[in-house]
């Protein structure tokens, strides 16, 4: 099928007339048949130059021509495929611009117990879990909290011995200081009735004496030590997993904070056509000079696989109180967070970023609270001071999370050209208990999105998947309306600082390509760009914003080929 349409495309392209179209003018032969048209749909292009549409022709993996109904219908003949879209939104594929793909896609087989009150349950969500794994892999996972259970019974090996005979099987509670192994497990690791606990350790028993499979703290080694890391084979079956999860929720790019060692099993998925989505690999700061060594810069790649951006780490989290602030933490007063080891000593960073940066490596770090932030901005100034303007193309220097930030700082973003790489869903955790941590006035300026926008900051938007879901709906509706897990801001937390749909959806497609320097081949419906593209299962702009968040991809296109329907 990819073949033909290669073929269709390459016949078109000799012909000539798709060469002005590639040369990025909106004329065309109006004849050339279309390989996909798809009509009857809201489309919105996030292509200023013609906002709205309702059909679009596609040839080979590209987009030819955006228009209504009747100007795209020349475009069809007998070979063409045509979708429907019954009036339901149309976007550019979404662009997932801070993903962990590897740990997102391993997640998927990994037992979740987070939210699991009842023994039938933690047994029935083993039993999903066993389903997809082969005999003698391991089951993992966890999340339980045995408080939660009736009569805080403690779970027992017989709870999963019944669903787990071939395999063996490792649970942590929520708080990682014991842990549920079965039976099978407990036999790898030599426990019975007569094993003695270690030192800081403590094995359960039942009423005859023998091990119920509840091990806690040192104990926990004696299982979790034989857990071996995936192999290259199920890092692959994880990863085409991650792929379909991907083609699901119409992601049709995603960058990903990867460890590198995955670019070679995204290559094998490509050499077997089975990569359905666009990767840039963002790689670790400290490991800067081995691409440096290579002579990879920003951009380096082809249009599915490509890297040349690295990043660090200025601060940790707001939930551990390690996000760096100006100010102490209102319900921590003896704190005001942590440096991430990577700035420290004082400059450290710098002494990585200031090189990469003239080797022309993009830059990504991580920044939470707003000193961290103001920190890289401080430091980008100074990169930028001393390595002088720059490539042409631009640095598109980024901080990931950009999660708080000093009103002062907001032109200092703008001014440097610094992108904020954000990830609107955690907006409606954070909601729940950030004013706790860190006050009213502070929290003002969180998650704020509007106040970048109009300081003229570029925003891409992402999930940071698994910490929430690949799902961009639910970033979507959280830009939208501010609302919090906990469903006490109805009208939205901090409600000034929602962003459009329109300004939402952009940033998940055309700003996540801005920040990975792609936004002219990808991110909007324009002729002469990439046919990816998504097909709702409802028009988005017609919902209430608290129903975005149930839409569903009917359809996700990426290169002109139907990955999903
Ligand atoms: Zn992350």
């Amino acid at each position: 099928m990819i073949f033909t349409r290669h073929a269709a495309y390459l016949a078109v392209f000799a012909a000539g007339t798709l060469l002005p179209i590639l040369g990025g003018a909106q004329s065309f032969h109006p004849r050339a048949p279309a390989d996909l048209v798809i009509h009857h749909a809201k489309v919105f292009t996030v292509d200023r130059s013609q906002p709205e549409a309702e059909a679009i022709a596609i040839i080979g993996e590209r987009i030819i021509a955006v228009g209504t109904d009747p100007s795209i219908d020349p475009f069809i003949d007998s070979r063409t495929r045509v979708i429907d879209a019954r009036g339901a939104s149309v976007l550019p594929g979404f662009n997932d611009s801070h993903v962990h793909f590897v740990a997102g896609s391993l997640s998927l087989n990994r037992v979740e117990l987070g939210d699991v009150t009842t023994r039938e349950e933690f047994a029935r969500r083993v039993a999903a879990t066993v389903k997809r794994l082969q005999k003698g892999e391991w089951v993992v996972g966890g999340g339980w909290d045995h408080e939660k259970f009736p009569g805080a019974s403690m779970p027992t090996r017989e709870w999963v011995d019944a669903v787990t005979p071939d395999n063996p099987l490792w649970l942590n509670r929520y708080d990682r200081h014991m842990g549920l192994a079965n039976s099978a497990a407990l036999r790898i690791a030599g426990i019975d009735r007569n094993t003695p606990d270690p030192p800081g350790g403590l094995i359960l028993h039942d009423a005859n004496g023998n091990p119920t499979g509840a091990l806690k703290e040192a104990a926990t080694g004696f299982v979790q030590r034989l857990i071996p890391p995936p192999s290259e084979e199920q890092l692959t079956r994880a990863i085409r997993q991650g792929l379909a999860e991907a083609r699901r929720f119409g992601v049709t790019s995603f960058q990903d904070i990867s460890h590198a060692t995955e670019l070679r099993i995204y290559q094998k998925l490509l050499a077997t056509g089975e990569l359905t989505a666009r990767i840039y690999a963002i790689t670790p700061i400290e490991q800067y000079q081995s691409q440096v060594q290579a002579g990879i810069s920003a951009c380096f790649g082809n249009e599915w696989i490509r890297t040349g951006a690295v990043k660090g780490f200025a601060d940790g989290s707001l939930g551990s109180t390690t996000a760096l602030f100006f100010e102490p933490y209102n319900d921590a007063p003896n704190t005001k967070g942590l440096f991430n080891a990577m700035m420290l000593p004082e400059g450290h960073m710098l002494q990585m970023a200031q090189p990469a940066d003239a080797a022309g490596l993009q830059i990504a770090i991580h920044a939470i609270g707003d000193r961290a932030n103001h920190e890289i901005l401080a430091m980008y100034e100074e990169i930028a001071r001393r390595n002088g303007p720059g490539p042409a193309r631009g640095r598109h220097w980024r901080i990931e999370h950009a999660q708080h930030l000093r009103p002062d700082d907001f032109d200092l973003f703008a001014r440097l050209g610094v992108i904020a790489s954000m990830q609107p869903y955690h907006e409606a955790g954070d909601g729940v208990w950030a004013e706790k941590r860190i006050g009213h006035e502070r929290a003002r300026t969180t998650h704020a999105w509007r106040s970048l926008l109009d300081h003229g900051v570029r925003l891409a938007f992402g999930t940071d998947w698994p910490v929430v879901p690949l799902n961009p709906m639910l970033g979507l509706y959280a830009a939208v309306t501010r609302a919090t897990l906990d469903g006490k801001n109805p009208n939205g937390w901090i409600p000034e600082e929602k962003i459009s749909l329109a300004e939402a959806i952009e940033a998940y497609t055309l700003g996540s390509a801005y920040a990975e320097f792609t936004d002219e081949q990808k991110g909007s419906i324009t002729p002469g760009k990439f046919a990816d593209i998504v097909i709702l299962d409802s028009d988005l702009f017609h919902l209430p914003p608290e129903r975005i968040k149930d839409a569903k991809v009917a359809c996700t296109i990426v290169a002109g080929t139907v990955v999903y329907y």
